[in-house]
């Protein structure tokens, strides 16, 4: 046996979620934690016209040692590493559908570059993949064994940059999916209508769109560092605030503002929650399984337990949320929990 290829194909993918950091094209490179960082001091310089304490706001040991934190940071090493090797084998691509749509259609014409064109493929490509990601995080947020996964997202009851990668292995498989089907075919429908001119402009390895988002002190949605864009700007791009709001745990928080990037989605949807001004939130589920979620077993398997219970209690179940009217009397109160906790895995 070759022991050198096998060690090194083995370190290949344990360093893949610290390559992750020198990586631009990636949300979490460091380019991207020190634009969220800028703009964390200058938030600090505001509020106090002092640097004193800086460190300390920044960095708040109780946050960062939070058993949630913790739970994070192993979530983010087995997901961006393990994980990330299965599925960049295993997980079909916006390649996979563009080559599908081009050999249904035939191949495109020959284009000439034109500066039009290239803005609008850049703006539908980033609007495609951004429709398509809403669509995902909105169904698992309505259909009942979805919301079983993403409940490991919005278990975090702390935030940090690393809550990003706080997402059951499921849930990425199928939204990465989904964004790659709706990009390919786009790019592909895009190729037919405009020739092979139709390019979209790239910043730092990914559509420029996505980087100026990213550049925009992206990583302090997740974080405690609350920065709010004015309400009419909110309606157009998502901003922190809006998604540590996504975060909370009072009622009149949940279900609100899934966009990724624009918060048009929300908008048309009905679920945009545009804070005024400062709100003090509490994140976690808010459901009484606070608390139970902070280890490596309950974060990937409880899900699946969850799911099996509800497709056993009837298929019905498992896809659409009771009605109002079908509801116990006591589930009717205000603090209504979002379904039955479930116990420690
Ligand atoms: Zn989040
Ligand atoms: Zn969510």
């Amino acid at each position: 046996m070759d022991f050198s290829g096998f060690f090194h194909e083995v370190w290949s993918i344990l360093s893949k979620p610290f390559n992750l950091f020198f990586d631009v094209s990636q949300r979490l490179s460091i380019l991207y934690l020190l634009t969220a960082l800028l703009v964390a001091v200058a938030a600090f310089w505001l509020q106090r016209r002092s640097l004193r304490g800086l460190i300390e706001w920044l960095l708040p040991k109780e946050i960062l040692m939070h058993p949630s934190a913790k739970a994070d940071y192993v979530m983010f090493f087995i997901n961006k590493s393990v994980v990330v090797a299965i599925y960049a084998t295993i997980l079909i691509q916006s390649q996979f559908w563009f080559d599908l749509v081009t050999d249904w259609m035939g191949p495109a014409e020959k284009a000439a570059e034109s500066l039009p064109i290239t803005v609008l493929t850049t703006i539908l490509i980033a609007m495609t993949l951004d429709s398509a990601l809403w669509f995902g995080h909105y169904l698992f947020h309505k259909i009942p064994f979805l919301w079983e996964f993403h409940k490991v997202h919005h278990s975090a009851e702390v935030m940090t940059p690393l809550t990003a990668a706080r997402m059951h292995p499921f849930e990425e498989a199928i939204e990465s999916m989904m964004g790659g089907f709706a990009v390919g075919v786009m790019a592909a429908l895009l190729d037919q209508a405009f020739g092979q001119g139709a390019v979209m402009i790239n910043l730092l390895g990914t559509n420029i769109i996505l980087a100026i988002f990213f550049l925009a002190a992206f990583n302090l949605r997740h974080s405690h560092v609350w920065v709010r864009y004015p309400v009419w700007l909110q309606r157009i791009f998502v901003c922190p605030a809006q998604h540590q709001v996504h975060h909370s745990k009072a009622r009149q928080h949940w279900d609100k503002n899934m966009g990724f990037i624009f918060g048009l989605w929300d908008w048309a949807a009905g679920t945009l929650y545009a804070p005024k001004g400062y709100e003090k939130l509490e994140y976690g589920l808010g459901n009484g399984e606070d608390g139970t979620w902070n280890t490596a077993r309950a974060l990937y398997f409880r899900p699946f337990r969850n799911a099996y219970r509800l497709f056993a209690s009837g298929w019905r179940n498992a896809f659409f949320q009771p009605s109002e009217s079908d509801k116990p009397e006591a589930d009717l109160k205000p603090e209504d929990p979002r379904g039955e906790p479930s116990q420690a895995l």
